[in-house]
């Protein structure tokens, strides 16, 4: 458990929907008698999409994007708020989800191209500018921000890291474990210390790359993998002891956060067209990753299940266990859903409708990870300890206070202290 304070919130899970429009490659490829558009918003119910198949079926999500929608609108909309989040200390993870091609990439600017237009650009470029404008502004100059990033890829329940030096084949592989803490470590993986937004570009290009070369070489590998880009910020504040005439007194407390922008494989059943298809075959070919990501979305999407369930299914996959504090954990999570309009994708869109769905109910408890110098530090610690009772006992002396009325007390203060909350089902779910 994060040592943390009691600044601490609960939220869902938030889902965004976004239809992206028929681009001039859409309606070169698909068989015409399709491109009908079969998804429509109106302005009435502005949160809801209806969807004109065999039957009509109407959804509602926290947002619904239509086709006209800009990059900005995408940003100063629903995650705008998010980096906010990050900035103030939470952990935050954005994923997009959908069929190959509805638009996920483009939503996150995962692929940070240089010849793209600057208004085409997508969430992780535009949350970076906020980033190093909040860390560049004159009211924090008094913090020191150390800003690391990394670029891992999920193929075939393999972690591969797109930052590494070499070879694409002959990388470390990284895998995952967990501290005392319960805190997911991702060992093995570059965490590469930046220092400018072109730095971090530079890197999101370098991995991107190195991710489309294998793509060719490992038959389109890149539609069937997660690629996860974290940014790590941990800042250092000088906070001022409050009620002490002199306003120099005080400690110095670090805030860590983490921000995960997930563009996951493509929702798509392979060979859903192939004649083959026969059940186990389809069953193999769903990517185990999203498989568990929806077990997982399912039993905290359900009150009754999340609360008692022993066992939320976070280790059936390496991508539930890379995203286990950012899924009804210590974090804020936002899902877009990406889809096509065209008939064509009715059913891929459908199941993307129905997946996103399923995750709008789920309750993450997420608090602040702050943490104080010498937290880890026996020496100080022992200390403290030491200080505390000579505190204690000087109070007692003087107020006389006796010791069975002030152990309740302590207790109750701790328990605040370390931000423990016995009401939040899910959260305690999550300690172990
Ligand atoms: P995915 O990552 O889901 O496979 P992409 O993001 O690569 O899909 O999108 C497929 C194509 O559609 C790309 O050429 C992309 O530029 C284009 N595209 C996606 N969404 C939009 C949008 N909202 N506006 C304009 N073009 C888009
Ligand atoms: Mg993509």
């Amino acid at each position: 458990m994060v040592h943390a304070t009691k600044e601490k919130e609960s939220s869902t899970v938030q889902v965004a929907l976004r239809i992206k429009p028929l681009t001039t490659d859409d309606l070169a490829n698909l068989p015409s008698r399709f491109q009908k558009n079969v998804l429509s918003t109106t302005q009435f119910a502005p949160n809801q999409v209806m969807v004109h198949g065999e039957k009509k079926q109407s959804w509602t999500f926290d947002k619904v994007f239509g086709p006209e929608a800009s990059q900005k609108d995408i940003y100063d909309q629903i995650v705008k708020n998010m980096v906010d989040k990050f900035l103030e200390g939470f952990n935050v993870t954005i994923l997009a989800y959908g069929q190959t091609s509805s638009g996920k990439t483009y939503t996150m600017g995962t692929s940070n191209e240089y010849s793209q237009l600057p208004e085409s650009k997508g969430i992780i470029p535009r949350s970076m500018a906020t980033l190093f404008s909040y860390v560049n502004s004159t009211q924090y100059k008094s913090r020191k921000f150390v800003i690391k990033v990394s670029f891992v890829e999920i193929y075939n329940e393999d972690l591969i890291d797109l930052l590494a030096e070499g070879d694409y084949e002959s990388r470390p592989s990284v895998t995952i474990r967990e501290d005392s803490k319960g805190n997911v470590i991702w060992s093995g993986l570059q965490e590469i210390k930046v220092n400018s937004i072109e730095e971090v570009m530079g890197h999101l290009m370098r991995g991107s790359m190195s991710r489309q070369v294998s793509a060719t070489e490992m038959n389109s590998q890149s539609s069937r993998s997660h690629a996860i880009f974290s940014v790590m910020l941990s800042q250092q504040k000088f906070v001022t002891d409050f009620g002490k005439k002199n306003n120099e007194e005080g400690d110095w407390v670090t805030v860590t956060s983490k921000f995960h922008f997930v563009d996951l494989a493509g929702s798509e059943r392979l060979k859903r067209t192939s004649a083959i298809g026969d059940r186990v075959k389809e069953g193999i070919s769903i990517n185990s990753g999203l498989l568990a990501l929806g077990n997982v979305i399912s039993v905290l999407g359900d009150p009754a299940k999340a609360k008692n369930a022993m066992h939320i299914p976070y280790r059936d996959s390496k991508l539930t266990r890379l995203l286990q504090d950012s899924l009804g954990g210590n974090a804020k999570t936002l899902m877009i859903a990406c889809v096509s309009p065209a008939e064509y994708n009715i059913n891929e869109t459908i199941s993307t409708l129905k997946y996103a769905n399923r995750a709008r109910n789920i309750k993450n408890s997420a608090i602040v990870n702050k943490e104080e110098p010498g937290w880890q530090d026996i020496e100080h610690l022992q200390n403290l300890v030491l200080k505390l009772r000579a505190d204690i006992k000087a109070l007692k002396d003087s107020d006389g206070l006796n010791s069975t009325s002030f152990q309740p007390d302590a207790i109750y203060l701790q328990q605040n202290y370390f931000g423990y909350e016995t009401t939040d089902s899910i959260s305690e779910e999550n300690k172990d």
